[in-house]
């Protein structure tokens, strides 16, 4: 993996997205956003990609630009509810409407888009991003899994949502960003075991000896048995490393986002 920092045009020496990219596959571009960098001032400060958490929108909206500025092609975010619903963009935005790009569009915790020039992302704040993509049926998704998400099965939903559009599970790449680690995403034991019920592999341990979800190993679990070809894990514990954004640190702050589009 390599860093795409630095990819401001031209001259201009203002701020730029700070994006772990992620190699996804032929003419994918893939990416993690990192707290520095941005527009965004007091809590929030950074690169801040939520406009429900208490931001100013245009901030916000300055961040997303950079982050569009990154990815090459306009990017769709959806309104999160920590549900299953997918949506489907099947094709760019047109020109002039502005709906898909920047803006938060439909409530859903996962896109999908259909063939080049157009990205889809998802923000988080402790949750995972996850991305996917079958370069070769020029379909990718990115998808919100939080406990809640994981378990309604948000992740099992997005793979049937590319399959419909062509893709081959066994093709599947997925980059899992970082997120709470169970060192230190501690919950009641009765929600580690009523996660484990549905996803047995979201039983872990905190550092502290106390009850954990492991959000990750759930992910990957269930991906896996969607029949998805290759699962990866990128970055580590959000609670613990400060250049990401964590709810469980701070309850009022901002949101990275995972994106993801093949290049036009
Ligand atoms: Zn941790």
């Amino acid at each position: 993996m390599d860093s795409g920092v630095g990819t401001a045009t031209g001259a201009s020496a203002g701020p730029v997205a700070d994006v772990v990219a992620v190699d996804l596959g032929p003419g994918v571009r893939a990416g993690f956003t990192r707290r520095p960098g941005g527009v965004s001032r007091g809590p929030w400060a950074g690169l801040d990609l939520g406009l429900h958490v208490g931001d100013d929108p245009d901030h916000v909206l300055e961040n997303r630009r950079l982050v569009e500025r990154w990815a090459g092609m306009p990017v769709w975010y959806p309104r999160q509810v920590h549900g299953r619903e997918v949506a489907v963009l099947d094709a760019p935005p047109e020109p002039g409407r502005a709906l898909a790009s920047g803006a938060d569009g439909a409530e859903c915790d996962a896109a999908v888009a259909v063939g080049r020039g157009h990205a889809v992302a998802v923000v988080v704040a402790d949750c995972v991003p996850v991305l996917l993509a079958d370069p070769a049926a020029g379909v990718v998704a990115a998808a919100h899994a939080g406990r809640p998400g994981l378990l309604a099965g948000v992740l099992e939903s997005t793979v049937e949502a590319m399959v419909a559009r062509g893709a081959v599970p066994a093709s599947i790449r997925v980059a899992l960003g970082p997120s709470a680690g169970p060192c230190c995403y501690e919950v009641p034991e009765q929600m580690r075991d009523d996660a484990a019920a549905r996803v047995p592999e979201t039983a872990a341990t905190t550092r502290a000896g106390t009850p954990a979800i492991d959000l990750r190993a759930g992910c990957a679990a269930v991906l896996r048995r969607a029949g998805v070809g290759s699962v990866r894990t990128v970055g580590g514990c959000t609670i613990d490393d400060e250049s990401f954004y964590s709810y469980r640190r701070a309850k009022v702050t901002g949101r990275c986002g995972g994106v993801v589009g093949i290049a036009p």
